[in-house]
């Protein structure tokens, strides 16, 4: 992160901002909360997290009777540090040799994009990974998921557009499992809007996953991209725990300046942030690393 922090250069500009009229301050003022909280939602933090972190920052001055901004400032760094908690890698199985990953993300959010990517940084990690097409509801986005295995050498199953989602996991778990891949990166679904056929989609995938292997799937990550922020947080939250969703990857931090978003998911969706995507190319994917980004925020 550190020689790439640049991609946050436009939510650092607030957050650095917001830490010189923080530091600079020999008096904690009211109009100081006022800028703070200002700051907050302007890089999209979003009100309720923004509220919560200016209520606890508050109870803290009281209590450890601050008197000036630069207290203040460190108070906020480690706030908005317990806020993403720790680095949380990507859970593989221990019982099994293969490890299914389920993805999912509204379309344009930058899914297939984000899971070529995942599956090459996996490969350069030495794992033989395997993609399958289970997003079926439209023929571009089979295409477009195989011209993305063809470019990163990794094998892609499919079936035609509109087949039934569970069966094309079954194809792969088969064929995952008889090639001796070890992890299976499922594309899933594209359109959130249905809450309940979503459900019962995912209920069948899994039930078919728990075939192969019993203690799959190992994560359940969405697809958030930083731009759309609050709204589709708005969505997200509708179903996170249903769904049981294990972590988020959040796309487009680069040149976006609500990249406070990222705050309100942890807080907002009680699961990590896995990474972030920070461009359109394939190396442009990194491992969340929430210390870092607190520090990157305010260098
Ligand atoms: P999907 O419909 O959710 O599968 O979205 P795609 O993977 O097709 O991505 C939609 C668009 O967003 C494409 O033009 C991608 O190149 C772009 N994209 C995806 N991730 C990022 C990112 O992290 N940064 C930037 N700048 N663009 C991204």
């Amino acid at each position: 992160v550190e020689q790439r922090s640049n991609f946050l250069s436009r939510t650092r500009q607030l957050f650095s901002r917001l830490g010189n009229t923080v530091q600079d301050t020999d008096l904690i003022t009211d109009e100081l909360w006022d800028d703070l909280t200002e700051a907050l939602l302007t890089a999209d933090v979003g009100p309720s997290t923004s509220l919560g972190l200016i209520e606890r920052l508050q109870q803290r001055a009281a209590n450890e009777q601050m008197r000036t901004g630069a207290q203040v400032q460190m108070a906020l760094r480690e706030e908005l540090s317990d806020l993403l908690g720790e680095t949380s890698p990507l859970r593989l199985s221990k019982k099994s040799p293969l490890t299914v990953f389920l993805v999912i993300g509204v379309n344009g959010s930058g899914k297939t994009t984000s899971i070529a990517k995942m599956a090459n940084l996996l490969k350069l990690q030495g794992h033989k990974v395997m993609l399958a097409a289970a997003d079926t509801f439209r023929a571009a986005a089979i295409d477009q998921i195989q011209e993305w295995g063809r470019r990163i050498d990794v094998p892609v199953i499919s079936q035609n557009q509109g087949s039934d989602p569970a069966a094309v996991v079954y194809d792969a778990l088969q064929a995952a499992t008889s090639r001796g891949y070890d992890i299976l990166i499922v594309d899933t679904a594209g359109r959130l809007q249905t809450k309940f056929n979503l459900m019962e989609e995912l209920k069948k995938i899994n039930r078919i996953i728990q075939k192969f292997v019993p203690d799959g799937p190992h994560e359940l990550l969405m697809v958030i991209d930083a731009p759309t922020g609050q709204n589709a947080l708005l969505q997200a939250r509708q179903f996170a725990a249903d769904i049981g969703l294990t972590g988020v990857i959040i796309t487009k931090m680069d040149g976006t300046a609500k990249g406070g978003f990222a705050f309100a998911v942890t807080d907002d969706l009680g699961v990590p942030i896995k990474f972030i995507g920070i461009g359109e190319k394939v190396g442009d994917l990194i491992p969340f690393e929430p210390q870092q980004f607190v520090a990157a925020l305010f260098a």
